[in-house]
């Protein structure tokens, strides 16, 4: 069934993160949904390289369960080579659909992604889900030893160093190296906060050397620990010069993401501000409500 294809991807894990993010949220997730993007699987181009150029054109979208709901309308936006943009906007204003748009989970009902100008639905569905890292809000880890789970769903061959490497741009190397069995410690049920278990997920996706990665940063009670997980990662990334990666973090909190080249702001599914913080605070608008409104709540 579509679900066995879904699972043996190894991302595969994250789409029952996004399946347990959203039915925490209470929002209605349909697996049949899923099924139209099975379509896709293995057919279509494959790149010589990409740089990680993404364009949004005019895209409009409905989940097929919901024909009548228009979750995304007319969204037109481009995250350059290297860019970090952020994503923000209330619950339920459709920032997780423009990511699951950009994982191929679903096709757009209209408009089009190009990846470095190629449209992405003529791309090879596995080979570009290789090429993007994402980290959902509530990351799965494994009963294996850390490294193990740091390597898992890595198709090239790594060594210890590549996975410390990666440990090291997470801010994951500290914490595991003062574990008693450092790298070779086995995960369990308790071992683990739930910052840690997201730290260690990003290790994963990093060392796989996405030109794209993805962040959702997590909503619930791990919030500051997210925070500051994400914070680290972005500046790990912006130090990193020779990775060279885009990055799209969805962000809850806005202090997160202060630093980003560009914060698009969602309102009921359309781009209503694109720009800096800076600039966001100039115009006045959603993003500056928004962010009086999270200082009052944290004051
Ligand atoms: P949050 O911050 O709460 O994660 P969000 O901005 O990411 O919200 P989305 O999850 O993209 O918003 O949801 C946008 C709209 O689409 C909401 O009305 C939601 O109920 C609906 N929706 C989300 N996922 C599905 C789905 N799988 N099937 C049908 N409707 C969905």
């Amino acid at each position: 069934s579509e679900w066995l294809i879904y699972s043996t991807w190894w991302v595969g894990d994250n789409v029952s993160n996004l399946m347990q993010s959203v039915g925490a949220s209470e929002k209605v997730f349909n697996l049949m949904d899923l099924s139209p993007s099975t379509q896709f699987i293995a057919k279509g181009v494959k790149l010589q390289s990409i740089t990680g150029h993404i364009e949004f054109v005019n895209v409009s979208f409905h989940y097929p369960s919901r024909s009548t709901v228009s979750v995304v309308q007319h969204v037109n936006f481009v995250v350059h080579p290297s860019e970090v943009v952020a994503i923000v906007g209330l619950s339920g204003s459709g920032k997780s659909t423009l990511v699951n748009l950009l994982l191929r989970l679903y096709e757009p009902t209209s408009g089009q992604i190009l990846i470095d100008g190629v449209p992405l639905k003529d791309l090879d569905v596995k080979w570009w889900r290789e090429r993007v890292g994402f980290v959902g809000q509530e990351p799965k880890l494994f009963r294996m030893d850390i490294s193990s789970n740091i390597r898992y769903g890595c198709t090239r061959d790594v060594t210890q160093e590549d996975i410390e490497w990666a440990a090291k741009q997470a801010y994951a190397h500290d914490f595991i190296s003062a574990l008693p069995n450092g790298y070779e410690t086995l995960v369990d049920d308790d071992l683990l906060s739930g910052g840690q278990k997201q730290r260690i997920a990003i290790a994963r996706a990093i060392l796989r050397d996405p030109k794209i990665l993805i962040l959702d940063e997590a909503t619930s009670a791990l919030d500051a620990e997210s925070e500051h997980n994400v914070k680290g990662v972005l500046r790990s990334v912006r130090s990193d010069s020779a990775s060279r990666r885009s990055v799209i973090v969805i962000a809850h909190r806005l202090s997160t993401i202060q630093a980003a080249d560009r914060i698009v702001v969602m309102d009921r599914g359309q781009i209503v501000e694109n720009g800096s913080h800076r600039e966001l605070l100039l115009k006045d608008g959603l993003y500056a409500r928004l962010t009086r409104k999270q200082a009052d709540a944290m004051a």
